[in-house]
């Protein structure tokens, strides 16, 4: 069993604050490598007594179970390198957002002036945060004959 490879399952397990001191932080983390491994590997042969074996050195990891640790390995690195930089803010969620996640974009203010909601765009030509604003500034514009 390679000592490197121990060393990374121990590092990705401390970037994502899961202590695998512990059986249920061990299954969480064998359930964090086997969604990075994608549908290759049957869930049910990476169990927390398997990682165990993997870390103790008694059980011989998977090809694939040694790639799922070199792709996580990687894609936490370039992600905290983005969170080295990012800022920490407090946001209001309509969808499913999980705690620290990191957003790649701008806020923007919505393109109705009396509306104070900032939101993130979805793409770059949104001009409101909802259909009800756009609406009332469309009607606003009519009436005004301009924008603004
Ligand atoms: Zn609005």
């Amino acid at each position: 069993m390679d000592q490197s490879t121990t060393e990374w399952i121990k590092m990705i397990a401390e970037a994502l604050n899961i202590d695998i001191a512990t059986w249920s932080g061990k299954r969480e983390l064998a359930t964090r490598f086997w969604e990075m491994a994608g549908a290759k590997a049957p869930k049910s042969s990476w169990s927390p007594e398997y990682l165990h074996g993997i870390l103790k050195g008694t059980t011989a990891p998977s090809k694939i179970f040694l790639s799922a640790v070199n792709s996580l390995g990687f894609l936490l690195d370039g992600m905290n390198s983005d969170i080295a930089k990012s800022t920490e803010v407090s946001v209001f969620v309509l969808g499913e957002v999980r705690p620290g996640t990191l957003i790649k974009g701008d806020s923007k203010r919505c393109g109705y002036p009396p509306c104070p909601i900032n939101y993130i765009p979805r793409d770059k030509r949104q001009r409101y945060h909802g259909r009800e604003c756009r609406d009332k500034d469309y009607k606003r514009i009519k009436q005004n004959g301009s924008r603004g």
